[in-house]
């Protein structure tokens, strides 16, 4: 008898453990970090993304205590000691300058330079990221500078200079799974200036070496994928490109200058966790429905009543349009291999 009911309390916690381990791993398989994650200007952080984040600590140029994301510094240390020994005839070393900033931290340094009346909102808005729209926020963005000949080499426009030492240090990136993020001449891609010092793991070492061997930026790889529902990043960035057309081109022609996203959640018809406002939209095999949260900024002033008139808040301070909520699928014509945008509504 007594067997038995400690059978029966055994295999009870085993079935608990058990469905436990079920429904966190379904929880977590929406909300992992992907070291595929796109932020830019546009294309905000995951809010769940610095929760799960694994930092290391390190030091920087200066002997500064730093964080850096643990597999991105594992490999930044290998990466160092190639160019390093690459780099032994031109007196050089590569050393760490900014890499990690949380978005807390950026928050605090926007509201401290904006209240005060010598920079103020325009000189903010001008030379510091939007909080939560910086690649450093993921941990997987390093900065570096050079020591050379003893001397740290870390002004912007001296750096660029060191062309011959940059083309070294670049054409070791990929093999440890970096890439030069904002290259000479494709602002237009990144939206940055050329960042020879700036860059990025991104987890996938042939992916690296596919992206530095094309020099293609980010973004343009990102929109190579066709398959959306294998990348969820790249699935992302196109939902981004596809709304912004039609809210830029269609929906507010000419009213809306610029339009930034926070996408909050990704389905495709893998998902059972699907939320009720997505439910009633039938997800078939390579269609990609998403929840998202987007800004956007007005040409003129004398838009924002017309641009709110649905939904959003005007932000004065930021002069943007806030808070504007939107769910929706992207579907997948088979006829002719292309994506559109379907069934979009807002949501609250
Ligand atoms: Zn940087």
């Amino acid at each position: 008898m007594k067997k038995t009911i400690k059978k029966c309390i055994l295999c009870f916690v085993l079935i608990t453990f058990v469905f436990i381990l079920c429904s966190c791993e379904k929880k977590s398989a929406a909300m992992k970090n992907d070291y595929f994650v796109l932020v830019n200007k546009y294309s905000q952080l995951p809010d769940y993304w610095e929760d799960n984040l694994e930092l290391v600590d390190a030091k920087n140029a200066w002997d500064e205590d730093i964080k850096v994301e643990k597999k991105a510094y594992k490999q930044f240390v290998k990466l160092k000691k190639e160019v390093d020994k690459a780099l032994k005839e031109y007196n050089t070393t590569i050393e760490l300058d900014s890499v990690y900033r949380s978005v807390k931290a950026q928050q605090e340094l926007w509201d401290d330079w904006s209240n005060d009346p010598e920079k103020g909102i325009d000189y903010v808005k001008k030379f510091v990221a939007v909080p939560g729209f910086s690649e450093h926020h993921t941990g997987l963005a390093i900065d570096i500078c050079l020591k050379k000949d003893g001397e740290l080499i870390y002004d912007n426009d001296k750096m660029i200079e060191e062309r011959e030492i940059f083309s070294i240090i670049h054409s070791k990136l990929s093999k440890y799974g970096f890439i030069l993020r904002y290259l000479e001449n494709r602002e237009d891609s990144t939206g940055y200036t050329y960042e020879p010092w700036h860059f990025r793991y991104i987890g996938d070492k042939k992916v690296s070496k596919k992206i530095m061997e094309e020099n293609i930026t980010y973004e343009e790889y990102l929109n190579s994928i066709d398959d959306l529902t294998s990348n969820l990043e790249a699935c992302k960035y196109k939902i981004e490109n596809m709304l912004s057309d039609k809210i830029i081109n269609y929906m507010y022609k000419d009213k809306v200058k610029n339009v930034r996203y926070n996408i909050k959640k990704i389905y495709t018809y893998k998902d059972s966790d699907i939320d009720d406002s997505i439910k009633s939209l039938k997800i078939d095999k390579n269609d990609v429905a998403f929840e998202v949260e987007y800004q956007m900024e007005p040409a003129d002033e004398s838009y924002i009543k017309d641009l709110t008139v649905t939904s959003g808040i005007y932000d004065k301070k930021i002069g943007w349009i806030t808070d504007i909520n939107l769910v929706g699928i992207l579907r997948y014509n088979e006829k002719n291999n292309k994506y559109i945008l379907d069934h979009l509504g807002t949501y609250w």
